[in-house]
Formats: structure tokens, sequence, C-alpha cells
């Protein structure tokens, strides 16, 4: 008893020291600065080849901890200037730092210290005593910093941050050369020029230079008369002015960026932790490239995910039961009602859905959804196909995009569709949800995504935040900053395709009223960020090039007609009823809405007769029946989902009748008929000779 009593309370210790000593953290690894010990402070910023911007401060001090959020966004901001200058945090009030804080003389908390490139092992930094600390002030004294290196201690990467002369610049104009070259033509009081230069630092493909507005012949020559202007050399000796919406630093940057041929170059143990990416993306090097337009998204890209999801990443589980499948049902229930896409493939998960609701069952088989997706019994409209093809999401070599690239993309799309489809999840288990799609999502990214990191950092973000979001709006904006969260995090990993370079999202050429400035800081404008997802992942911008559902689907042998056929049709609220056809002006609605024109033309009309006989045959393969599904997999069906035997019976019978077996039977039908009719002639006409025969006598 004492035991237990000693465990729990070291428990309870543990647990709350952890807690203490997590909550006392204000910089994780997870933020993109550098972390500084007593043991590392000396090596990274004596005789380094960059310069250092540390910040020592002390966990306790409060106006630290309010700070916190402003050092992490400015260390974002800049995070690209690393290799000319980085940012660094040391805390003071760590047991292990105080020696180190008092060797330095810090007094004060925070003290921000500017440790020059090359610096020797005894320079204890220059530090930066002015009152204002905003963003804006610190990143361009950076800038300052960085310019009162000499030539000799100069930082090994970081490029000429000085002005070029007309001298300089005229003659490159009709050369060609291997990159571009950008000249950034300002006032000499502005920043913008040195900040693209420090921004494109890790970019191979361009270089940026800086001219003054008050270099005549350059103006004359180029005919820049507003200003910052930025002028492009192309690599083939044409030269023009590039054109951006907005005079804004990150304008620029981004134009620049994504010019063809740019790209952000490998980082010296780049790390990212999406390794899994390369076992999950299908382009073969051979896969010629699909040409597509970014401002699209692609139903290619949306059948791939669900083909790589339903048939390669589920598939690793043999059963599914308790949180397992309730997920999975879930996932099912907001593709079905909630997917823009092709009709079979709405149809095929509408078709799953269904029979996933009638299962009784606490397990079922993988191999049974398998079938389904499958289409195994031929039911007519349902199909998903079995290809991976990439188009938004193709990368530049195989390993990279594709699958993840799949995924978020399908998710903004539901996420949008929802909103656009408020009432699609009624009378569903998910309609009292205040973030259904988002919840969904993060079941599904716990349980089954593949990349285990990539599950734990959503899983933290989802934990963290997701209880804030109320709202189908809300829903949408939220997954639009995670996923620009993590695209932060990853910009310059392994994992990125340099085809691709990972940046705030969506860029200035697909959205420039989505970015603003304020106090010289980019700026999020979220009511035209939401306005632009909505557009984006609408159903009216899903192109069907490339599609891998066919636009139609080969008829399957013809079953025979019966006209009252859609039994289902009215069974479920929502979208239950939008594949069933029925007859019902009301329920193609949902079709047209979806973005019809676009789609590739729906099939014929579902034929929902075999789902019915799943569902009916599932129902009766219950506890008294002991087979179909869950019968062979049960836990007291003794065999495993491939042992089937059990299965197979009532498994066949409820779904494995095709076209040519319903022929059969109503041939054989028609063919009984016909012979009781014969029969039943052939004995009237004997009973009536009989009677003559036998009246003879009396007439
Ligand atoms: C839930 C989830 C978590 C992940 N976590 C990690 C992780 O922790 N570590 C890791 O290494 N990899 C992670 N990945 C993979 C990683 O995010 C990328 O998907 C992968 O590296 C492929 O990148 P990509 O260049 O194709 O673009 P992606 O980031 O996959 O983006 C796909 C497409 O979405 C659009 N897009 C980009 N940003 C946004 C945005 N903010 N809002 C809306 N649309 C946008 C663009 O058109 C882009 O092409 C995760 C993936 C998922 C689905």
């Amino acid at each position: 008893m004492a035991g237990t009593l000693w465990f729990q309370t070291a428990v309870l210790l543990c647990f709350l020291r952890g807690a203490l000593g997590a909550g006392a953290r204000l910089y994780t690894e997870e933020d993109p600065l550098v972390i500084l010990s007593s043991s590392s402070l000396k090596p990274t910023v004596s005789n380094s080849s960059s310069a250092w911007l540390v910040q020592f401060y002390s966990s306790w001090c409060g106006h630290c901890i309010q700070y916190s959020s402003t050092w992490k966004a400015l260390a974002q901001d800049v995070k690209d200037w690393d290799q000319a200058i980085g940012v660094a945090v040391l805390d003071c009030a760590q047991e292990e730092n105080f020696d180190v804080c008092k060797e330095y003389g810090i007094h004060f908390y925070p003290t921000f210290r500017y440790f020059r490139a090359h610096g020797r092992p005894d320079d204890q930094g220059t530090t930066y005593r002015g009152a204002d600390r905003e963003i804006q002030t610190v990143r361009q004294l950076m800038v300052n910093f960085l310019q009162n290196h000499t030539k000799l201690d100069w930082p090994d990467l970081c490029p000429p941050l000085e002005p070029y002369s007309s001298a300089e610049l005229l003659p490159l104009l009709g050369q060609r050369s291997d990159h571009y070259t950008a000249v950034i033509i300002e006032e000499p009081d502005s920043y913008v020029g040195r900040e693209v230069i420090l921004d494109l630092l890790q970019y191979s493909g361009v270089v940026v230079r800086r001219a003054l507005a008050a270099d005549r012949p350059l103006l004359d020559t180029l005919g820049v008369t507003a200003f910052p202007s930025a002028y492009l050399l192309l690599p083939n000796g044409t030269h023009t002015q590039l054109a951006v919406q907005k005079r804004l630093r990150f304008f620029f940057s981004s134009l620049l960026r994504l010019l063809p041929g740019v790209q952000r170059r490998a980082r010296r143990g780049g790390g990212g932790d999406g390794g899994h990416t390369g076992a999950l993306t299908g382009r073969p090097s051979s896969e010629a490239w699909r040409d597509f337009d970014s401002s699209q998204v692609y139903l290619a890209d949306l059948e791939s995910a669900l083909h790589y999801l339903l048939r390669v990443e589920l598939a690793t589980h043999s059963t599914l039961e308790g949180e397992e499948l309730k997920t999975f049902k879930d996932f099912v229930t907001i593709v079905a009602k909630l997917y823009p896409g092709g009709g079979s493939v709405v149809k095929l998960m509408d078709t799953l859905l269904e029979w996933l609701l009638s299962l009784p069952l606490d397990r079922i088989p993988y191999q049974a959804v398998l079938d389904l997706v499958d289409n195994k019994m031929r039911i007519s409209g349902v199909f998903l196909g079995a290809e991976l093809r990439w188009v938004g999401c193709q990368g530049s070599r195989v390993g990279l995009r594709g699958y993840p690239c799949s995924l978020w993309t399908l998710f903004h799309v539901l996420t949008v569709q929802h909103d656009a489809m408020p009432n699609a999840l009624e009378n569903t288990a998910l309609e009292d949800e205040a973030a259904p799609v988002l919840q969904v999502m993060r079941r599904y990214i716990r349980t089954f995504f593949g990349c285990e990191q990539c599950g734990r950092h959503f899983e933290q973000a989802a934990a963290d935040s997701l209880h804030r979001v109320q709202s189908r709006e809300q829903q949408i904006v939220w997954l639009w900053n995670q996923h620009n969260m993590v695209n932060n995090r990853l910009a310059g990993s392994l994992s990125e395709d340099p085809l691709f370079p990972k940046a705030p999202w969506p860029s200035p050429a697909l959205c420039a009223s989505c970015h603003e400035e304020k106090d010289g800081v980019h700026v999020w404008n979220q009511e035209n960020v939401l306005s632009f997802l909505r557009k984006h992942y609408g159903a009216g911008n899903l192109s069907p090039k490339y599609s891998v559902t066919p636009q139609h689907l080969p008829a399957p042998p013809a079953p025979p007609s019966r006209p009252q056929e859609d039994r289902l049709g009215g069974g479920r609220g929502g979208r239950a009823g939008a594949g069933g056809g029925g007859g019902a002006g009301g329920e193609k609605q949902p079709e047209k809405t979806r973005g019809a024109e676009e789609q590739p033309a729906a099939p014929q009309q579902v034929e929902r007769t075999a789902v019915q006989e799943a569902a009916g045959l599932s129902g009766g393969a219950g506890p008294a029946g002991g087979a179909g599904p869950a019968g062979g997999a049960g836990p007291a069906g003794g065999a495993g989902p491939a042992g089937g035997a059990g299965r197979g019976g009532v498994w066949a019978l409820a779904l494995g009748f095709n076209s040519v077996d319903m022929s059969l039977c109503v041939l054989l039908y028609v063919c009984s008929c016909l012979f009781l009719m014969l029969l039943f002639f052939f004995f009237r006409v004997r009973s009536r000779r009989w009677k003559l025969r036998h009246n003879r006598p009396f007439v």
C-alpha cells in the first residue's frame, strides 16, 4: 500500500516537473531559431562564417515571455537570411547558463547582442540598446549590422548589399547569362532592396542587385519612374520591368522565387521530418510531365489521393475495429457527403457508407472494403481509378510531393465544400461537431497517416488550437494557417521539392489582395484569404483534366430493368440521396451544384440493388447468421479476413450476383412460366377431351 502511494507520488511529481519545465520553455526546437546554451554559445558565435543576433533572456521575466512571440515572428521573417546572419536565444535563467551569462555581462533581460562574422573567441558582441524592438526595426538593424562588416570579415555567403551604379549594371543589358539578374531600384533610405537580396540568398538561378533612384543614366535607360521597382535581366539577354501589384518586399521576393529555374539550394544538413514522402509518391521518372495551372485544383490529384488512401494506406490494416473503424466511417461520411468530384467517386463513397452504416458489427475485414472499392460486384456507376496520376501534386522527381500534397488538397476542398453546403452533414453522426472536417482529418492523420512524425506535429497543433474553431469559415482558415505553419517549418528541408519551394501560400501571384504590410511587416488580409480559398478550393475551380475517372464509363452488362429500382433513395437525408437517382428533382440538385458541368459525365443511373443486398445480407449475417464479413473475421469466427471461407458464402450471396447471373435468373423465370403455362394448357385440353368422352353416352 505504502509502495503504491510512493509510486503515485513519484509519478505525479515527475508529471508536474515535466509540465512546469515545458511551460517554462519559451522557445522550442520547432521555432525557426537556434537555442544556445553555455556549451554552444562560444563555438557558435566565434569565428562563424555568418553574423549572429542573440537574445539573452530569462524565462521568468514577464517582458521576455510577452516578447517571445515577436522574436519568433522576426526569426521566421528572416529565416532565409541565416547564412548571412543567424538568430538565436539563450536562457539565462537556466542553471547551466548562469556562468556564461555572467561572463558576457548580461544584467538585464532581454539583452540583444550582435556578433560579427569571423569574430574572435573573446568577442562578447555589441549590445543594441534602442527602445524600439519591433520586427521592422530589428530587421533593419540586422541589415545595418551586416553592412558594418569590412571586406575582411564579410560573412562568407552574404551577397553585396551596397548599391550598384549604372556603369556596372548597364553593360549587362543584352548579355546572355545562366541566371536572372534582378535590379531593385529604390530611394537611398529604403531597405526593400537589401531585404530582397537577403530573402533570395538561399536561391540559385537569380542574383539580386540594388541601385539608387538618383542614378539618372540608369533610370533613363530602363524607363523606371516609380520606386521601389524591380528590373529583370533574363538569361536570354532580354530585359523587362517586373510587374508587381504592390511595391512591397514580400511581392518582389515571392515573384523572384517563382521565376522558372529559380530553386532553393539544398541546405547542408537540412532537416525536415517528412522522410515518408519518398515511399508514398509514385511518379516514375520516365513519366511525362503534365502541364498544369497552379491556380486550379485537379480532380486527378483528389482521385489519386483517395486511391492511395483506400487501396494502399488503409490496406495495411487487415481489420478495422474500435477507434479505427469509427475514424474510417467518419472519413467515408465526410467524403461521401462533401466530395465535389466525379459522380462515380461519390457513388463509391455513398455505397461504402451505406454498407458501413448497415453493418451491425464492430470489426470488419479490410478486404471487404477493398472488394467494394474495386467494385467486385460491378455496381453500375461506381468507380475509383486505380492509378496514381499526380498533376498539381507531381514532383520534379520520384519521392517528392504526391500523396501528402494531395491529402492536404483533399481536406482543403472538403472544408470549403462544407462551407458551401452547410446542411450536407445533417443526419450524420458528425452534424453536431463544431469543426467536423478538421476533427475527422485530425483523427485520420492520427490513426492512419503513414508519416508518424507528421501526425504527431499535426496532433499537437490540433490539441493547441482546434477547440477555438467554431464556424465553417474558421475551419477553412485554421487549415490554411496550419498548412502554412508546416510550410514554414519545412522550407529548405530535404523533403522540399526544389521546383516547388515551400513558401507562404497563396503567393502574391495567386492572390495579391491577400497580402498587406503593417509597420513594415508582412500581414495577411484574412478576409481576402478566406474568399480566395473559397474560390480556389471551390467546386467551380476543379479541373477534370487528366482525371483518372473516365468521362464515360463503359456500360456494364445490362441488368434486368426494374422501374422502381431506387428503393434506398429517400432513406437518409442530405447527400445520401444524391447518388440515388430516384427521379426526384430535389435529389439531383446537389449533383448539379457541385460543378457538374466540369465533372466527368456521370455514368448510368446507379443500380442500388447490390448495395441493398449487401446491406440486407450483412444485417442477416448478424449473430445468428455467423457468416458474412463479420462471421469470417469476428472474434468467434476463427478464420482471419484472408480465411474468407466463412465470409465467402454469404458474401458471395450478398454481392456476388453479377448482371449475367441476373439475366440467367430472369431467363429461368421466364422458362419456368412458359413451362407452367404449357402444362396448364396441356391439362386443360386433356380434361376437355376426357369430359367429352364421358359425356358421349348421354347425348
Ligand atoms: C496533415 C499533414 C501534416 C504534415 N506534416 C509534416 C511534417 O510535420 N513534416 C514533414 O516533413 N512533412 C509533413 N507533411 C508533408 C508536407 O506538408 C508536404 O505535404 C510534402 O512535403 C509535399 O509538399 P508539397 O510541396 O507538395 O506542398 P504541400 O505542402 O503538400 O501543399 C500542397 C498544395 O497545397 C497548396 N497549399 C500550400 N500551402 C497551402 C496553404 N497554407 N493553404 C492551402 N493550400 C496550400 C499548394 O497548391 C500546394 O501545392 C504533412 C502532410 C500532411 C497532410
